[in-house]
Parts: C-alpha cells; sequence; structure tokens
C-alpha cells in the first residue's frame, strides 16, 4: 500500500460515514436496551434519527470534501437528535469538520488530529472524565490510541483499526463504573453491570469506520 493511495478522500469518508449509519441501525434496539436501564431508553433511536438525516443527506452530496462529510454528519446531530448526547455528538464531528477544513484527503496524522480536537470539545462541554460512565470513556482513549498509532510510516487504516481496539475496550470499561453524568447519575448503583449507551455508539462508528476501511482498501 502506498502512502498516496492511504490518504482518505470526502467520497471514501462519505463511504465510511454510511457504514456507520449502518452499524447505529443495526444496534438500534440494544442501544435504547443500555438507556433504558439506566436512562430513558431513547439513546438507540435518538443516534439512529441523527444517522438517517446524515444518510439522507450525503447520499445527496456529489465529490465532497472530508469537511462536507462531517458538517451534514454534525447538523444531523446538532438539529435531529437533541438533548444533551445530541450536542455532544454534534460538537464532537463539528470539530472533525473544522481540523478537516480546507483538505481534499486525509493523512492518518490528520485523523490522529481531528479524532483528539473532536474528544478535547466533548469533556470540556460534557464537563466529563474518563470513569464518569459516559462517551468520553470511549472518546478518551481512541483519541490517544489514534495519537499513538500516527507514526510518519502509519497507515489511515492502521489509525482507525487502533482507535476502533481502544474505543471497543473503552465502553466495556464502562460496565464496572457508576455513572455520574446525564439521566444515568440519577441510577447510581442500578448502573453498575450495564454498559453505558453513549460509550457503545462511539465503538460501534469507529468499528464501522475500520471495518468500512480494510474493505476500500483492499477493493
Ligand atoms: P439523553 O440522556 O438526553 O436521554 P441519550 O440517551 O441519547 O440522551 O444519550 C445518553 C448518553 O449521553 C449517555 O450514555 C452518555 O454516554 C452521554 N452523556 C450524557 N451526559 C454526558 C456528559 N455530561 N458528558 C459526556 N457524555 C454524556
Ligand atoms: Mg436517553
Amino acid at each position: 500500500m502506498t502512502i498516496a493511495f492511504d490518504r482518505m478522500s470526502g467520497p471514501d469518508w462519505q463511504h465510511l460515514m454510511l457504514a456507520a449509519a449502518d452499524a447505529i441501525d443495526a444496534n438500534v434496539d440494544e442501544l435504547s436496551r443500555l438507556d433504558a436501564a439506566v436512562g430513558d431508553g431513547d439513546h438507540g433511536v435518538n443516534v439512529a434519527t441523527a444517522m438517517a438525516y446524515t444518510r439522507r443527506h450525503l447520499e445527496e452530496l456529489s465529490d465532497p470534501t472530508p469537511a462536507d462529510v462531517f458538517k451534514v454528519v454534525a447538523k444531523g446531530f446538532l438539529d435531529e437528535m437533541g438533548g444533551a448526547a445530541g450536542a455532544l455528538f454534534g460538537s464532537l464531528f463539528k470539530a472533525v469538520a473544522r481540523s478537516f477544513q480546507g483538505a481534499l484527503v486525509t493523512t492518518a496524522g490528520q485523523l490522529a488530529d481531528a479524532i483528539e480536537a473532536g474528544c478535547e470539545i466533548v469533556t470540556r462541554r460534557g464537563n466529563s472524565q474518563p470513569g464518569d460512565k459516559t462517551m468520553v470513556d470511549a472518546l478518551v482513549p481512541a483519541a490517544s490510541a489514534g495519537r499513538a498509532a500516527a507514526t510518519d510510516e502509519a497507515t489511515s487504516g492502521e489509525v482507525l483499526d487502533a482507535m476502533a481496539l481502544a474505543a471497543r475496550q473503552g465502553a466495556e470499561s464502562t460496565v464496572d463504573m457508576t455513572a455520574s453524568r446525564g439521566r444515568a447519575r440519577y441510577a447510581e448503583e442500578r448502573s453498575i453491570g450495564v454498559q453505558d449507551a453513549g460509550a457503545t455508539s462511539v465503538a460501534l462508528i469507529l468499528e464501522a469506520w475500520a471495518a468500512a476501511n480494510t474493505v476500500r482498501s483492499t477493493e
């Protein structure tokens, strides 16, 4: 694989985001079940609603830049999902769009930068830390793993794989935590034993990106 081939264009990101929308659709009930155990049980439907907007509008874009793709995704979360989690996912993808602004293709290093920027804004706006049992428990390790993987010789695929693995482990680590942010904090001890819904969505999205990219780069 040459480095030039590894660079990701807007249509590549369009393809990865559509794969993420499919992954969320396939897990709507599971995400809502996780949220119902500690919150109001709407997380699966919330994320799927934002993704439905994303799918509709992404399919209309012809030859977008990477930033164009993430502007659409951010808008879906900000305008269609609502609530605390909608604003946080919206900020995440808006930060990615801002980070990719002006680039026709993204490199492994730009990908690590973008996810770090997104993670930073989510922790700041959500006022949450790893250990609070939120999406941050998947995002922070994903951003760190992406940064560590993005050496000069790294491919975007290696960075995506590292982020996906760390996000999944981070989401799984929330099972034993007690929630202290969002609606789930009212569940207190009841939240122990249940994986956080938002962290699970982050893991599903990053795993879908990694899997779709593997298919893309072997085609
Ligand atoms: P709502 O809580 O408004 O019903 P959702 O059910 O869609 O929204 O999303 C719940 C998810 O949002 C949680 O599982 C958690 O990951 C995330 N979340 C909630 N509050 C925060 C916060 N302050 N910081 C980070 N993530 C949060
Ligand atoms: Mg909810």
